[in-house]
């Protein structure tokens, strides 16, 4: 039941029960009234009766006393009249008329008991109230009964009975009720008529409040109340501030959501209430900026991507990812990190034409639900994928991967991306910087003609990696190699034929080494090769294939060709020498005995060869 009728029913019925109470109380006090005035007519007619027969009785008519009696009897309201005779008077005085005898049991008791009786007799037609009052001797009254009748003092000496027909006094009650019911009903209508005239328009605009701060909360600031009041100007000032403070609340919010928008991408944290938007925006902000602020105090981008991979795995819940990183200029990939083998999905192709990759070529998300193999060099067996590009700077890229099985999860991998992104964005000039740092570390730490470390890179780092080899009981070969009468190519045909020589060496060695050996330009058109681990036939092996290979190469020049030889020095790590450094003077030492020997030959160091000091 709405609430403005539900208070017209309790008004109603508070105005009902009014009207009962009152119509109650009223029928009870007329009746109480109309049956005491009736006894009082009685008591009054007694009275009046007694003293009548008293005087006729002193006057000596008492056999005219009929005519009184019915005289009385013809009053207006007496239905009905009789006296009676106690035994001690009809003894005295005879038996009287007779209709003065005992008509009931009623007569009887008040001549026996001297106690006035009442009788209510009522029906639909009439209210008849019968009264039986006794007449007592005394002979305190004027005249003094006791003088004329043979009785005692209070003796009971008959009765009178009068019907008193009381039905024109209860009908006009009964009509005067009906006239209050009436009256009343009229008031009530009236007074309802009126209610409803002020309440509903009242009960509208709480419905219609409710219903706003209801949407309010909700985040629709956007409802209004569309009500006026009659005759009420409070009521409609507080409509319009009402009013007037959503549309502020509006205003403001969807202010404040524009302006938190503009700080991170919120596409996947976006609703409808701009507050709970804020909110959420407000906490992704706080979260990232924590993220922030820890990753501008990691050393390296290796230890900034392990935390892009935290956050993957254990605030993003992705299972299966892999992070690619796009080396522009050379446009090569790599695999930086990746979850299983699953999660790698690019064919090797793109590892070496980084160009093929989809979502490195065009800079955009590639998305396998987008287009049936959107991308021509995944395989995915029917996994659903997501490749994420993100530019760090003009030379490094990184490419996040995800896939998943699950139709439902992809969903919901997919509505992360912009999340992912923001992260990204975030760690992208902390990225940039420590790729910088490495950049600059590897430019001073690389020779810039071969790209192999430099000399440099082997007084920072040899220690570093022969502690490792010393603890895990692993040994390194050392190789000097060394060009033939090199110097004669910079003077025969200049100095770039020169670097070009030593650019060929520099990639023939890079060709025949494994990723856990260690190549570096030791000096001018001088390599020092460790390598990490062998036996000892595949030191010489490898040896046998750089002299071969380089052996092999024919250099064009000044319209000539020339080949150039290299001679080789080996020593081995810890074996012959106590220490790396000692290690590489005795490979010298035997890169110099193959050159006394006639050069273009492998030596390897024995005690024999070294005459010189012991300071390493
Ligand atoms: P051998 O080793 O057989 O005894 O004779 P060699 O002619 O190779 O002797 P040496 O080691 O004295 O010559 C090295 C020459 O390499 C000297 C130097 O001018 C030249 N050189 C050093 N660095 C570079 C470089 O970066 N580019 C060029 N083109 N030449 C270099
Ligand atoms: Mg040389
Ligand atoms: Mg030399």
């Amino acid at each position: 039941m709405k609430s403005h009728k539900k208070i017209l029913f309790i008004i109603s019925v508070v105005l009902l029960l009014l009207m009962f109470a009152i119509v109650v109380n009223v029928s009870v006090n007329f009746r109480d009234y109309s049956y005491k005035a009736a006894v009082d007519k009685a008591k009054v007619t007694a009275e009046y009766v007694r003293d009548g027969l008293t005087a006729h009785m002193v006057n000596g008519i008492m056999d005219k006393r009929e005519i009184f009696i019915n005289n009385v009897k013809n009053h207006k309201d007496i239905k009905d009249l009789w006296i009676i005779r106690s035994d001690t008077v009809k003894k005295q005085y005879g038996n009287g008329f007779d209709n003065e005898i005992v008509r009931d049991g009623i007569d009887q008791d008040v001549l026996k008991t001297g106690k006035t009786k009442y009788n209510f007799v009522e029906n639909a037609k009439e209210a008849v109230l019968r009264i039986t009052i006794p007449y007592k001797a005394t002979a305190y009254s004027t005249p003094n009964c006791l003088k004329c009748h043979d009785a005692k003092e209070g003796e009971v000496l008959g009765a009178i009975s009068i019907k008193l027909d009381i039905t024109g006094i209860r009908n006009t009650g009964v009509v005067t009720i009906l006239k209050i019911v009436a009256i009343s009903l009229v008031f009530i209508i009236i007074a309802l008529f009126a209610i409803n005239y002020y309440f509903k328009p009242l009960m509208s605009l709480i419905e219609e409040l409710n219903k706003m701060i209801h949407y309010a909360h909700r985040g629709d600031f956007s409802k209004r109340i569309n009500v006026t009041l009659k005759d009420n100007d409070e009521g409609n000032m507080v409509i319009e501030q009402m009013n007037n403070l959503f549309a502020k609340l509006q205003g403001t919010f969807q202010d404040l959501k524009d302006s938190l928008k503009t700080f991170v991408d919120n596409s996947n944290i976006a609703c409808s209430d701009p507050i709970q938007e804020s909110k959420n925006i407000i906490h992704e902000l706080s979260d990232i900026y924590k993220f922030k602020k820890t990753i501008e105090l990691d050393a390296t981008y290796e230890d900034v991507l392990e935390r892009v991979y935290y956050i993957l795995s254990n605030k993003f819940y992705i299972k299966e990812y892999a992070l690619y990183i796009v080396n522009k200029k050379q446009n090569t990939r790599e695999t930086l990190y990746s979850t299983s083998k699953n999660a790698v999905i690019c064919q090797n192709a793109t590892f070496e034409e980084a160009s093929l990759c989809r979502a490195h070529r065009t800079n955009l998300d590639v998305v396998s639900d987008d287009f049936e193999h959107i991308c021509k060099y995944s395989d995915t067996n029917n996994q659903n994928y997501v490749c994420i590009p993100f530019d760090i700077n003009k030379e490094i890229s990184i490419i996040i991967s995800i896939v998943s099985d699950d139709k439902e999860e992809f969903k919901e991998i997919q509505q992360k991306i912009s999340h992912i992104k923001n992260y990204l964005e975030a760690a992208k000039p902390v990225l940039e910087s420590r790729f910088l740092t490495k950049k600059l570390e590897d430019s001073s730490l690389k020779d810039a003609l071969t790209r192999l470390y430099n000399r440099r890179f082997l007084e920072q780092f040899i220690e570093k990696f022969t502690n490792q080899a010393e603890r895990s009981n692993h040994i390194y070969a050392v190789m000097m190699v060394d060009i033939d009468y090199f110097k004669m190519v910079n003077d025969t045909y200049g100095h770039d034929i020169g670097d070009l020589v030593i650019q060929k060496l520099s990639t023939v060695i890079k060709e025949n080494i494994r990723e856990a050996d260690l190549a570096i330009r030791y000096g001018g058109e001088e390599f020092l090769v460790l390598l990490y681990n062998p036996e000892k036939e595949k030191t010489l092996e490898v040896a046998e294939r750089f002299s071969q290979k380089f052996k092999a190469i024919k250099f064009q020049a000044n319209g000539e060709s020339f080949t150039k030889t290299l001679s080789i020095g080996i020593s081995f790590y810890p074996e012959q020498a106590d220490s790396i450094w000692k290690a590489i003077k005795y490979a010298d030492t035997a890169l110099y005995e193959a050159k006394e020997s006639g050069r273009d030959k492998i030596v390897v160091f024995e005690e024999k060869m070294y005459k010189g000091g012991e300071n390493y």
